[in-house]
């Protein structure tokens, strides 16, 4: 049996009781490591006593151990609580405010797994997304679809929901676009990443697409990413075009502390003075997340430059940085899409990016995938995380 953790967050909020040693208003997380030959009836009880305080066990398994995560709003729980317990290794306090989502809570980088497809996230394989920015119609998906399989990505992105700056612009073709896209699934074996922009809409999208997509207007919706947490399948969060690398973890740990660990970060590009671009594409918080958190994280040139001229040589230094994956926007017809053109490659210059961006991962051991065989039908369940 592997070493098991399970940890045990004090406090949250700068409200919280000064007096309280186990508070700071960073936050402070207490680990409770496992012996290493722990059974799992060992695990549960350390759960049920966890639960029975009125906190929230989690439990996460690894590669080399299970980690039990325990949320909660307040601070009652003593140390010696789990010392005393013949299962418990040791009991570690940890000053970070996001746990769940940390390195010191889950060492091994956590890789999602797709039901009926070998494609990953957050493995040695670097997951390419890739599509038009909205849905438009069954022939530009399809059309759009068949080229992206082609050069390689597994996943096809396409909003169904738009959140856009004006309300009289395209907002999307709502659930029947989430239709379009569940035949894309069928016809090229693509998996499906599609943006919820509201409970309402997440609750389709849960039933539709591979992967619910989190957009960086709602980084911090935190009743959405609380409901995206009682969700069945994987989260894609995108940065906030203002969000601190703690804002952006944070986020994360909504989604996770409602119980949905499969939870794909992506940088997006933040607002600066720059005005060369749409956004500053923060390619230096690849490293800075991966040094913080087992999540995998992923990079989206597109909206980070809102330039298509700018989109493969921002894709070539993603993956060169050590992203775990890229979201493109790919148009059939760029010129005439209904939301993000300027930024949407042509699919010929997406053929190009996919072959330069291999060598690169070559560079670095990691593989991208070739294209695929489609025809190719499956279903669509939930993924697994490692
Ligand atoms: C999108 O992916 O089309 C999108 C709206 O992205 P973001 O939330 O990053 O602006
Ligand atoms: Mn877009």
């Amino acid at each position: 049996m592997l070493p098991t953790i399970a940890i045990v967050h004090h406090c949250d909020c700068a409200l919280a009781p000064r007096n309280d040693t186990l508070t700071s208003h960073k936050g402070l997380v207490m680990l409770v490591v496992m012996k290493a030959n722990a059974s799992e009836n060992d695990v549960r009880v350390v759960c049920q006593k966890i639960e029975s305080l009125g906190l929230r066990a989690h439990a996460i398994p690894g590669a080399q151990r299970t980690a039990i995560g325990i949320t909660g709003n307040r601070g009652e729980v003593e140390p010696g609580t789990f010392e005393a317990l013949e299962c418990v290794q040791e009991v570690i306090r940890v000053s970070k405010p996001y746990k769940l989502v940390s390195r010191e809570v889950k060492e091994d980088d956590t890789i999602l797994r797709f039901p009926d497809s070998d494609a990953t996230i957050g493995g040695n394989e670097v997951a390419v997304i890739a599509g038009p920015c909205g849905v438009e119609s069954r022939e530009q998906a399809f059309a759009a679809a068949e080229r992206v399989a082609k050069a390689g990505a597994r996943f096809f992105r396409g909003g169904a929901y738009k959140p856009r700056t004006s309300p009289y612009a395209f907002q999307g073709l709502g659930e029947l676009g989430l239709q379009i896209l569940a035949e894309v699934r069928e016809r090229f074996g693509l998996l499906i990443v599609t943006e919820a922009v509201d409970h309402e809409s997440l609750a389709l999208v849960e039933q539709y697409a591979d992967v619910i997509q989190i957009g960086a207007r709602n980084m911090q919706n935190f009743s959405l990413l609380k409901r995206a947490g009682r969700a069945s399948k994987p989260v894609l969060l995108k940065r906030g075009m203002s969000a601190t690398v703690e804002e952006f973890l944070m986020a994360a740990e909504y989604i996770m502390s409602e119980g949905n660990y499969n939870v794909i970060l992506c940088e997006r590009g933040v607002r600066t003075f720059a005005d060369h671009t749409r956004n500053t594409l923060d390619l230096s918080v690849v490293p800075a997340v991966q040094r913080l958190s087992h999540l995998p994280i992923i990079v989206d040139p597109s909206h980070g430059t809102g330039k298509r001229n700018k989109v493969t040589p921002l894709s070539r230094a993603a993956v060169a940085v050590g992203a775990d994956g890229l979201i493109i926007e790919v148009h059939p017809d760029p010129d005439n899409a209904l939301s993000d053109g300027n930024q949407s490659l042509f699919p010929d210059q997406f053929d190009s990016l996919m072959v330069e961006v291999r060598l690169i991962a070559a560079v670095l051991g990691r593989t991208i995938a070739d294209s695929l065989a489609f025809p190719a039908a499956r279903g669509h369940a939930g993924a697994a995380a490692d």
